[in-house]
């Protein structure tokens, strides 16, 4: 294989059809470079089809209660030879297909859900590799998790000599072999995951994910009309805003790029000219205007406490946190003050287990007051241009005085890379709309 090769990654819509399946091999075959490519399961045509993925998982959870999973078998049977024929493959998917049914048929009560969903990517990449003329390697022969998820330096290693004995490969996304030795899927949207190890393996000189959108935007299009797109992003940016609610790529997709400084290239297959946004190394020549990004999320909770002297009582912190976490809880932030402290969770995570949560609180702490607060949002606005800036925070905080809307919460990282505020869930909007306009640009 070529040394620093370019890896690709399509995603579900890139595999959607016979189509689609041409404008990857397009994509693909005009820069010889591309030499690894990770595919997903084929994805919807439309808004309202269904995802193979999501036909698999339905044909496992209908097997393992011994039910007729025909039907749904059925409709994943279509796609994959439909996009045979219309290709003119020769690859015999329909054999593929029957020794699948086989198999879940006589064990269906005890097949993992992994191994029947990974099927999805699995013919897809078989297709795909005929398509292209390429070679096939099973993700399960060639990538292998410790416990903790992560392949480890060996695991890297074992991968790259293999892949350096070929030239070009077409590897299914999504799964790999486990400690135990077992076929275990990713968590949803893991084919991105799969490209990141293989770039990591192989050297890449750049990460390509294919996706149905051109990059990410500064801002949520459906709040903003017409945001800026973001032509270059840190990881650490990208962190901070996918975690606030800017999702195209999977978050366990960063690390193995980013151990090797491996930038990744978010582009669209149905708009391959488009340049699409580069998540890389932070550089201070890409860093223009003081804000990169924002994002948010609505729908969480604050549970404020109060106790004279908290600052004073040993382990407090700690106690209110270990409640949480008994109960399953995780925090997402903790602004204090000092006789108050404030932990912000999702409402989702909170509401079935809240009356325990407080009780325990009231009990262990006895602190003079303890509040819940719903309908929060937070709002991340992120950007390394904001760091060591004078003011950012006082035109902030000046756009939202102007529209009136109340800022609950402030919470500003050390790292200066981001502030992050909690308005009413009905202000999120507007606070997003204020924020873009103060640093981005006009209202369009
Ligand atoms: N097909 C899988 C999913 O739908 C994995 C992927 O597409 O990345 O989650």
């Amino acid at each position: 294989m070529i040394q620093n090769p370019i890896v690709c990654k399509f995603g579900g819509s890139s595999m959607a059809d016979a189509g689609q399946f041409r404008k990857v091999r397009d994509i693909v075959l005009s820069d010889p470079r591309r030499a690894v490519v990770a595919v997903s399961a084929p994805g919807k045509r439309s808004r309202d089809d269904v995802k193979l993925t999501d036909l698999l998982y339905a044909v496992h959870e209908t097997a393992s209660r011994g039910l007729d999973f025909s039907e749904p078998f059925g409709m994943i049977a279509d796609r994959y030879l439909g996009i045979a024929a219309d290709l003119g493959l020769k690859t015999d998917i329909a054999r593929d297909l029957e020794e699948i049914r086989k198999k879940i048929l006589a064990d269906g009560k005890s097949l993992s859900a992994s191994w029947v969903v990974s099927r999805g990517e699995y013919l897809s990449a078989r297709l795909m590799a005929e398509f292209l003329g390429w070679e096939f390697v099973d993700a399960f022969d060639l990538i292998e998790i410790n416990s903790l998820h992560r392949v480890t330096p060996e695991g890297y290693a074992k991968i790259g000599e293999r892949l350096r004995r070929g030239e070009r490969f077409l590897v299914p996304g999504f799964y790999a072999r486990n400690a135990v030795g077992e076929l275990e899927t990713f968590s949803r949207g893991g084919s991105d995951i799969t490209g990141a190890i293989l770039a990591n393996a192989v050297d890449a000189s750049v990460y390509e994910n294919w996706t149905d959108v051109s990059g990410l935007l500064m801002a949520d299009p459906r709040i903003v009309d017409d945001p800026r797109p973001m032509p270059y992003v840190s990881y650490r940016e990208i962190r901070e805003l996918s975690y606030s609610g800017a999702n195209v790529l999977h978050d366990e997709s960063i690390a193995p790029c980013k151990a090797k400084s491996i930038p990744i290239n978010i582009r669209n297959t149905n708009r391959p000219q488009d340049p699409g946004t580069v998540i890389g190394p932070h550089r201070k020549e890409e860093t223009n205007g003081l804000v990169t990004g924002i994002a948010g999320r609505r729908n969480f909770s604050m549970i404020y406490i109060d106790k004279d002297m908290m600052n004073k009582e040993r382990g407090f912190g700690a106690r209110v946190m270990g409640i949480l976490e008994g109960h399953g809880i995780p925090f997402e932030h903790a602004p204090t003050g000092i006789d108050s402290m404030s932990i912000i969770v999702d409402t989702a995570h909170l509401k079935p287990a809240q009356n325990e949560v407080l009780e325990a609180i009231e009990r262990q702490l006895q602190p003079d007051k303890v509040r819940v607060f719903d309908e929060l949002a937070l709002v991340a606005t992120v950007g390394h241009g904001m760091t060591g800036q004078v003011g950012v925070a006082a035109r902030l905080f000046g756009a939202l005085a102007r529209r009136g809307i109340s800022v609950r919460v402030i919470d500003q990282g050390s790292s200066e890379i981001n502030i992050i505020i909690g308005v009413d869930n009905a202000d999120y909007d507007e606070t997003i709309r204020a924020i873009y306009e103060e640093f981005v640009g006009e209202r369009g």
